[in-house]
């Protein structure tokens, strides 16, 4: 209400006499006991939103303005008397509000069940696009996060969602089909070589992954030292007995550690360090195991590096048994004895 009569200088809500000292009371019109009072006004927003009404119903309403500081930020909040909103709202409705309410809310739903079903129509007809143009290429449909987004968004990827190689038209998907296809195949091909070697897909191994997803044009970018699948299943291998059998990492660790002690002139650089950390790998391996059949033929060199050198220390000998020497024995017992 835009202005509202007071005549007797009365409270609107409790009908006391307001008190005229209070600023309060005389611009609201309302005693500062009912003002103090939570659960009689309700806020404008509030009321048109819980009550389903507008401006133009709530303006013959008695109201009143009061500050609030919200996030610092100062602003004018109009009340209203919430059992006369309440009334007004039940005149309106016939009562009916609640009623009205819940067939609103049951009409929201139906609109997204219809949304989602679309949606899903949509989703099985990519899907059914893709498989057959893998049916057309005599394979057989398989699972890629490309084409589930493809499915999910068609050619209208969002930015934020994008992967390499999306799909953006009838062109991208048919390579990406063609892609993915021989994707899988390189992946099931792998597997199946290293199985022979009793091993198994690493997803952390950079060359795996990069011949799966690329083939071996993919690997030489990496090291042109690879020629074939071959070649990745032997370094597989040789990671695989390194790691599972020798001391290889703490080893390479202790070789980056010292030679990073050196003088800058007399470093070794990385590969150098790396052939050698596997050197040291194998000569122990076979200080401890004797020289037998299980080092891959990767490490042969360093095999035969390893056993040249121990003969000629007399640390093996013509036979290939290790030779516990008495000298070393008592290295070792001094060394416990010193602890
Ligand atoms: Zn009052």
């Amino acid at each position: 209400m835009d202005q509202y009569e007071n005549e007797n200088n009365e409270c609107y809500v409790c009908k006391n006499q307001l008190n005229k000292k209070l600023v309060g009371d005389m611009n609201t019109n309302v005693c500062l006991n009912c003002r103090k009072t939570k659960n009689i006004f309700i806020s404008k927003t509030r009321a048109k939103k819980e009550y389903k009404l507008d401006d133009n119903n709530l303006d013959n309403l008695f109201s009143f303005e009061v500050k609030s500081v919200t996030y610092g930020r100062s602003q004018t909040i109009t009340l209203f008397i919430e059992k006369e909103v309440e009334e007004l709202s039940d005149k309106i409705y016939d009562g009916r509000l609640e009623e009205i309410l819940e067939q609103k809310q049951r009409q929201k739903e139906q609109r997204k069940l219809a949304r989602e079903e679309k949606k899903n129509v949509l989703r099985n007809r990519r899907r059914e696009q893709i498989e057959q143009i893998f049916n057309n290429n005599g394979k057989q449909y398989v699972d890629d996060p490309i084409f589930d987004l493809y499915i999910e968004y068609g050619f209208k990827i969002p930015k934020t969602k994008r992967i390499n190689g999306c799909i953006d038209d009838e062109e991208d998907l048919e390579n990406a089909v063609d892609r993915i296809s021989n994707k899988a195949t390189r992946k099931k091909s792998l597997i199946a070589k290293l199985k022979e070697r009793g091993l198994t897909l690493r997803s952390d191994s950079v060359l795996c992954n990069a011949y799966i997803s690329g083939g071996m044009y993919k690997v030489q970018e990496i090291n042109d030292d690879f020629e074939s699948v071959d070649d990745i299943v032997d370094k597989m291998e040789e990671m695989h007995f390194l790691h599972k059998h020798t001391n290889y990492k703490n080893i390479t660790d202790t070789n980056f550690e010292n030679n990073r002690k050196k003088d800058y002139f007399l470093r070794m650089d990385k590969d150098e360090i790396l052939e050698r950390s596997k050197y040291d790998a194998i000569y122990q391996y076979i200080k401890n195991n004797g020289p037998i059949d299980k080092i891959p033929k990767t490490l042969q060199s360093e095999k035969d590096r390893a056993i040249y050198n121990m003969k000629k220390s007399e640390k093996i000998n013509d036979n290939n048994k290790v030779v516990k020497s008495k000298k070393t024995k008592i290295e070792k017992s001094n060394n416990i004895a010193t602890k």
